[in-house]
């Protein structure tokens, strides 16, 4: 990555925890993280190695031991972030490092001991007073959101349904560059308010997992702070500059048990640390700055992290040690990584007048509602002075801000004012209406019910200025004033204090910069001081070199430990890239079989036709049997031959119905299906033509209908009465027409 003038490399400081209670027990063995705080290094001892084996020395930006506050990690690496965040520039801060080892402690800590509050108390304070601070001509809006990366799956907590909700779609804009689509985001206007929102979201996080434990050591949390700022420019308009902070605690980076586990277990293991290896790849292929590509997309982590590797950020990188020498390797492995991002380069900048920036709109809509307001209230007004008899002429032009929030104040008065005139006026005229007798009962009715009515009006125009007024409070409180709201600014002490910690600050930071170069300078000029004139001056010189060999020589071993370290590393991770691959092939193999065995091969072929793969979504999904584009116009259209019909039918249908032939080309029923509404004949049966054993019930013709047997008139016997429409005409009577022409 070519460096220029704007750009600046990831920040990134290391902090060791101490020895918790268990380790303490195990033995004396005793840490194996030691710290150099004035030089920024960290040593580190091998605690299976030989002690002739010379211990590895890695050198941070800053470092903080087990006796660091939370406070000096604030004000030393934090603090010059938020400023920039404050000033419209992106800024990440990430805790990084193995399940235990104090990521969570770093950003949040201990919230209710302010020794132990962590980075993101600290930086929630640091906005807000910040603001306090502002001076008077600067508008803030803050917003908050807080989200968790969970099996490569992006999860709102801040959305009440938080367990059921669907995982979040990343997108991408030039403006903002990767955001999460429909994500919450509340407005804060104070401290408490953005702690309750970071409560909420914790519960939640708390809620969605059956062992907290479990779950917070393999999802990611992120918590993201928008604060825009607006402020009047030297033209006169009013710029807004937006910084947006990146609160980010990474899932452990220990390797996750991947041996025996198959089917989901396998594919839930295989995505577990996919963030975080994926997170590995970006770090090396920025730091070694010479592939081009840098792999992103590999996962929802690193895409949302793509502004702060890299690109418009500001970045810090907390990487989180253990001092036990249990975790040597996994220490190692942290320390390597931390080592690899230092030579990231970003390029930071300021993002000034955004589109999408939401305190414009705020802006906007707040003075839509003034203007409505005012002009209400302004009506009251001239009502009440036209009342009062008085002219009044309105000359707002030439009035300075605080005159006319003076004004603002006088005309809310008066409008009041002229509201309970007006009622009373209202009042008087119906007791006047009331007591008048020259007026009929009628009339007087009338015009006590106009008056009632204006009364209504009266009430309903006062209660709609209300809720203006309500919602353009409620709009107005969101936005912050600089020096207005929040805190008292008069704590003059307390800003001195902070100013002398950020001074200090300032200064160790510096002192170490120059520590750090006055070591790389000593190695140089060790090279320069080749001259010598007597043998005495000879001797002390090639000593010296000779010491100088010797030290070069020890750091040769060193990197030659390092490169088997390295390889080691390389094998062990392609083991286990192995191992996944064949239990991954397995599991194909089976699926396979079951395909080639228990799918018929023509459904086999539909199915993979219609597959496509979402790289969005990172799934095979179904093409929609019609394709999109075609859907509207085809689905929703009714076929021409079927205007009129149920469904599509074809001309030689429509002639055969038209002709009443076959029933077969009806469209419309069939069978003719209508209740038979004729009352049923009855008679009385004449038993003694019955008893004749003569008369067989065959020859029982004509005659028989006279005698009364009783008949009911049969559908099939009465095709006549049937209505002019042609698909009336009934089964029955087609089918006895047909047989009639059979014989
Ligand atoms: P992680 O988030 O990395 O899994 P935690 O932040 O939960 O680890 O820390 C594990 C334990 O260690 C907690 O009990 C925490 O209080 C303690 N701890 C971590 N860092 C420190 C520290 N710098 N000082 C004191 N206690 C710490
Ligand atoms: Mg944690």
């Amino acid at each position: 990555m070519s460096k220029n003038k704007s750009s600046e490399s990831v920040k990134v400081v290391v902090r060791c925890r101490p020895l918790n209670r268990k380790e303490e027990s195990n033995g004396p063995a005793g840490g194996i993280v030691q710290m150099d705080l004035r030089l920024g290094q960290v040593i580190l001892r091998n605690p299976r190695a030989p002690p002739s084996e010379p211990q590895k020395t890695f050198t941070f930006d800053a470092v903080y031991d087990a006796n660091s506050k939370q406070r000096d990690l604030y004000d030393e690496s934090v603090r010059p972030l938020i400023d920039s965040v404050l000033a419209g520039f992106n800024g990440t801060i990430f805790a990084y490092g193995q399940t235990g080892t104090g990521k969570t402690y770093t950003m949040q800590g201990a919230w209710l001991d302010p020794e132990k509050r962590g980075v993101i108390p600290n930086a929630f304070d640091h906005i807000f007073t910040h603001i306090s601070r502002s001076q008077s001509d600067k508008q803030y809006l803050v917003r908050a959101s807080y989200l968790e990366i969970y099996r490569e799956e992006v999860r709102d907590l801040l959305d009440p349904n938080h367990g059921n909700a669907r995982a979040l779609e990343l997108r991408e804009s030039p403006e903002t560059g990767v955001y999460v689509r429909d994500l919450t985001s509340c407005v804060c206007k104070s401290i408490k308010e953005i702690e309750e929102v970071m409560n909420v979201g914790n519960q939640a996080r708390a809620v969605g997992a059956t062992d907290m434990n479990e779950h917070s050591s393999r999802s990611h949390a992120l918590f993201l702070i928008t604060v825009e700022c607006s402020q009047p420019g030297p033209d006169g308009r009013k710029h807004i500059r937006v910084g947006r902070l990146n609160l980010v605690d990474l899932a452990g980076s220990e390797r996750q048990a991947k041996t025996g586990v198959q089917g989901e277990r396998l594919k839930e293991a295989a995505k577990i640390n996919l963030s975080l290896s994926a997170l590995g790849n970006v770090i090396s292929a920025l730091a070694d700055g010479r592939s081009g590509h840098v792999p992103y997309r590999d996962s929802k982590l690193t895409r949302l992290l793509q502004d702060s590797l890299g690109g418009n950020a500001k970045t810090v990188m907390v990487a989180t040690l253990g001092p036990s020498s249990q975790h040597y390797d996994e220490t190692l492995t942290t320390l390597r990584y931390a080592n690899r991002a230092k030579n990231i380069q970003n390029q930071p900048r300021v993002n000034e007048d955004p589109k999408d920036a939401l305190l414009r709109e705020f802006q906007r809509e707040i003075a839509r509602l003034r203007a409505q307001l005012n002009h209400r209230k302004w009506r009251s007004k001239q009502k009440k002075e036209q009342v009062d008899g008085e002219g009044w002429d309105r000359d707002g032009d030439e009035e300075t801000e605080g005159e006319e929030e003076e004004e603002e104040e006088e005309v809310e008065k008066d409008a009041e004012e002229y509201v309970k005139l007006e009622e009373q006026r209202l009042e008087r005229e119906k007791e006047a209406i009331r007591e008048d007798q020259f007026l009929l009962a009628e009339e007087k009715q009338r015009l006590l019910g106009e008056k009632e009515r204006m009364m209504g009006d009266l009430r309903k125009e006062q209660e709609a200025t209300e809720q203006l007024t309500a919602k353009y409070k409620a709009m107005e409180s969101k936005l912050l004033v600089g020096g207005k709201n929040i805190m008292d600014h008069t704590n003059e002490q307390q800003k001195m204090l902070e100013i002398k910690r950020h001074e200090i600050a300032e200064q160790t930071r510096s002192e170490r910069e120059m520590q750090q170069q006055m070591l790389v300078q000593d190695e140089e000029t060790l090279e320069l001081r080749e001259t010598f004139t007597s043998l005495q001056q000879e001797v002390e010189a090639k000593t010296k070199k000779l010491k100088k060999y010797l030290k070069l020589y020890a750091k040769l071993q060193c990197i030659k430990a390092e490169i088997q370290d390295v390889n080691d590393e390389h094998v062990r991770s392609r083991q286990e890239l192995e191992q996944t691959q064949n239990e991954l092939t397995r599991e194909l193999k089976f699926k396979y079989l079951i395909i080639e065995n228990f799918i018929p091969p023509e459904e086999k072929n539909k199915i993979m036709n219609r597959l496509t793969f979402d790289p969005e979504e990172d799934q095979w999904k179904f093409q929609p049997l019609v394709p999109a584009e075609s859907k509207s116009s085809q689905m929703k259209k009714r076929p021409a031959s079927a205007v009129g019909y149920k469904r599509p039918i074809s001309q030689y249908a429509r002639v055969a119905i038209a002709m009443g032939a076959h029933s077969r080309y009806r469209a419309e029923n069939i069978m003719f299906l209508e209740l038979d509404m004729a009352p049923p004949n009855t008679a009385t049966l004449d038993r003694s033509t019955e008893a004749d054993p003569n008369q067989s019930p065959s020859m029982d013709n004509s005659p028989a209908k006279d005698k009364g047997i009783c008949k009911s008139r049969s559908w099939c016997q009465t095709p006549k009465s049937i209505t002019s429409s042609s698909s009336n005409v009934s089964l029955a009577a087609c089918h006895t027409a047909t047989s009639t022409a059979a014989q």
